[in-house]
């Protein structure tokens, strides 16, 4: 069914970066719409939720001349490899300035308090809530990756680390500036198995005080119907748009909101843009909890060279065939065969 409507009066529930970015796109390409943002107030010191604010390079600056800001305000630090475990993967990746990132989008305006919002006045109610999925309905029974995460002082890291947990998740340390570092850890078994990696590497990297923290949950399963349900539209991690290998959600956020944007009038449309871009997250799921069982063997991963592709693409890395055997070292990672 084809829905034409114009004057219309949006809700968007929740101002992380899908949420903000579909407001900044209404209101410079359908200002003719009521657009209205809403969110809970986030009780850490950044003033937003948990993340380590890593993203690829080239997207982000499409994304962001796409609603005329200028990617280098953001950019904190540019980065042309990382490092998973020892070894080196070149990469286009950089570290952003996400809270200001979102102020900007917003141009400045603070998003009101949902319990404010009657939801029966709009015509159409956006879920930008992230992993709470809080108006569409539920997800799927699944287990969300449990996060903690420290913004703390490590000077001698000045590009993104990545580590394989022993047991069931990750662990990362982020440059930002100054000296400072977001590090953190997921796991699979609970906050308090994440926690002690966390609290494992500081120690290793001799890290400062803790400056801030925020514990958080992390959808993983990739892509999730309905993706609409009447005047509901998700978009972002609450339609399960986070990459499960690498954990990258702010750019699908954003993009899926440019695909909402773009199929705005035709729910079927939108759906159908969402799968035809993410469905890869679906084979890199199985490839995340390979991982963690550590049964991923580099044979499988070779033969599943298109899903690689789109999620190198995606996270910002760029892995070469040519070092293939350098890769199949990554502590934890491969098993043999
Ligand atoms: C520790 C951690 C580190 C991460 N690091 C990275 C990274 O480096 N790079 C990357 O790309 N991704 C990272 N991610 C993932 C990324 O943060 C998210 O996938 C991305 O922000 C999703 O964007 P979103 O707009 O869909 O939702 P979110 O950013 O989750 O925003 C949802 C918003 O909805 C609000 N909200 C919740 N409930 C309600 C409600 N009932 N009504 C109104 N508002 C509500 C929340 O307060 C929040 O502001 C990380 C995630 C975690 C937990």
């Amino acid at each position: 069914m084809v829905l034409i409507m114009s004057n219309q009066k949006v809700a968007i529930m929740g101002s992380g970066p899908g949420g903000s970015y579909l407001y900044s796109l209404l209101r410079k390409k359908k200002p003719e719409i009521e657009t209205s943002i809403f969110d809970i107030p986030a009780d850490n010191i950044c003033g937003i939720k948990g993340c380590a604010w890593g993203l690829n390079y080239s997207l982000f600056s499409g994304l962001c001349q796409n609603i005329g800001l200028i990617t280098e305000r953001y950019v904190l630090r540019k980065c042309d490899h990382v490092f998973l475990e020892d070894v080196k993967i070149d990469a286009d990746i950089a570290v952003i300035d996400k809270p200001l990132f979102i102020h900007d989008m917003l141009s400045g305006e603070i998003p009101r308090n949902p319990l404010d919002a009657n939801t029966e006045t709009y015509d159409r109610i956006i879920d930008a809530t992230g992993y709470k999925r809080a108006y569409l309905s539920s997800f799927p029974a699944s287990r969300l990756l449990s996060t903690v995460q420290y913004r703390t002082i490590i000077p001698s890291v000045s590009v993104p680390h990545v580590f394989i947990n022993d047991k069931s998740g990750y662990a990362w340390i982020f440059p930002l500036n100054e000296g400072e570092v977001h590090i953190g850890a997921g796991s699979l078994d609970g906050i308090q198995e994440a926690m002690r990696e966390v609290d494992k590497l500081c120690e290793q990297y001799k890290a400062g005080a803790i400056l801030c923290s925020c514990q958080e949950n992390l959808w993983h399963d990739g892509p999730v119907s309905p993706v609409t349900e009447g005047k509901i539209w998700g978009l972002g991690e609450s339609i399960g748009l986070v990459n499960p290998v690498s954990g990258a959600g702010i750019i699908p956020a954003m993009i899926s909101a440019q695909l909402m944007l773009e199929n705005w009038d035709d729910p079927q449309k939108y759906e159908l843009s969402i799968w035809k871009r993410y469905s890869y997250m679906i084979k890199e799921h199985d490839i995340a909890v390979k991982m963690v069982n550590k049964k991923l063997n580099i044979i499988e991963l070779l033969n599943e060279i298109g899903t690689l592709r789109a999620m190198s693409r995606d996270a910002g890395i760029a892995p070469q065939l040519s070092k293939i055997k350098e890769y199949s070292r990554i502590k934890g990672l491969f098993y043999q065969v």
